[in-house]
């Protein structure tokens, strides 16, 4: 079986690798033309790769690139062939793509993932899956070759939607460990001792149990190695717009997800924090 694979970075190239482990003949292109990757065929454009496959995947930075490719190569697609988007995108983008797409009788399933660079190259990623309901269950096995869980959420769209509200949670709860670590800084209480109480307490959560921002403190985490993603600050930033864009789209309240927002820019663009994790935060409550 063929696969197309289009983006691949630092996600892309780890899930392209794990589908060609596991025996698919994967077609690749990259705009970057310094990666090559063994187990990929490298194709020199992307009509080259639609000619010859029915399933294309995308993993690429902006919904805007998203879709700048399919209007730009739609003739290109095959007639009922399917376009596995993984790129975490806007949701506006992606039901246009879509229906750009389904005008040509093409299908597409927004599928972006969890688990970051780490659980791409294991190959424990999530998929949270929005389009078909049989497309998803034919294609679910592609899924399996990259990650370890996929969930089907409902019509297109729905897959990005699961993906920009957890990642407010996981921004908002980041930043509220960062801010206890500090005042329990102030109040002179061992970290180890906070980790120990809130980790098995009411205040847990991923960000403190798995992914702790103090360094030397609970499992190994970014923080243990100089704030290398990990998970960047500027991809949280990006996320965090994503869901304050379609809040704002929506009408809906979200007062922490936009403070999240405000201070994940302010790292980003004013106290160093592009390029670190995004635990780094910590830093801006270590006054
Ligand atoms: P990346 O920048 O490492 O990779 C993107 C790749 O797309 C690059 O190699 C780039 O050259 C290529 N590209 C750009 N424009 C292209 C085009 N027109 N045609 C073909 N290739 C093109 O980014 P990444 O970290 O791999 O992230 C990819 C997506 O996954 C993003 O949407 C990101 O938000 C999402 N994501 C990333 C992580 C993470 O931890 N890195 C976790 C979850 C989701």
């Amino acid at each position: 079986m063929k696969i197309g694979f289009i983006g691949l970075g630092n996600m892309g190239a780890p899930m392209a690798k794990n589908l060609a482990k596991n025996g698919l003949d994967v077609l690749g292109f990259d705009t970057d033309n310094s990666i090559k990757l063994p187990e990929i065929t490298m194709m020199p454009s992307i009509p080259a790769i639609l000619n010859e496959v029915d399933i294309v995947f995308t993993m690429l930075p902006s919904g805007l690139i998203v879709k700048e490719i399919v209007s730009e190569f739609i003739n290109n697609f095959n007639a009922e062939s399917t376009l596995i988007d993984c790129s975490t995108i806007d949701v506006k983008t992606t039901k246009e793509v879509c229906q750009t797409l389904s005008n040509k009788k093409v299908n597409m399933l927004d599928a972006p993932v969890s688990g970051g660079v780490q659980g791409a190259k294991s190959g424990s990623l999530t998929f949270m899956v929005g389009g078909s309901r049989d497309d998803f269950d034919q294609l679910r096995f592609l899924f399996e070759y990259m990650g370890s869980r996929s969930v089907y959420c409902g019509e297109n769209g729905s897959g990005q939607t699961a993906k920009i509200c957890n990642n407010m949670i996981l921004g908002v709860t980041m930043i509220a460990t960062c801010e206890a670590f500090a005042l329990a800084d102030k109040l002179e209480l061992d970290r180890e001792a906070m980790f120990d109480v809130v980790s098995t307490s009411s205040g847990y959560s991923w960000s403190m149990n798995s992914y702790c921002p103090a360094p030397g403190v609970g499992p190994k985490a970014p923080s243990d190695n100089n704030y290398i993603p990990g998970f960047s600050s500027d991809l949280m930033l990006k996320d965090l717009m994503l869901s304050q864009n379609a809040a704002s789209e929506t009408k809906a309240s979200t007062p922490m997800g936009d403070l999240a927002m405000t201070l994940y820019k302010d790292f980003v663009e004013n106290k160093n924090g592009s390029g670190l994790d995004f635990s780094a935060i910590l830093k801006t409550f270590e006054v």
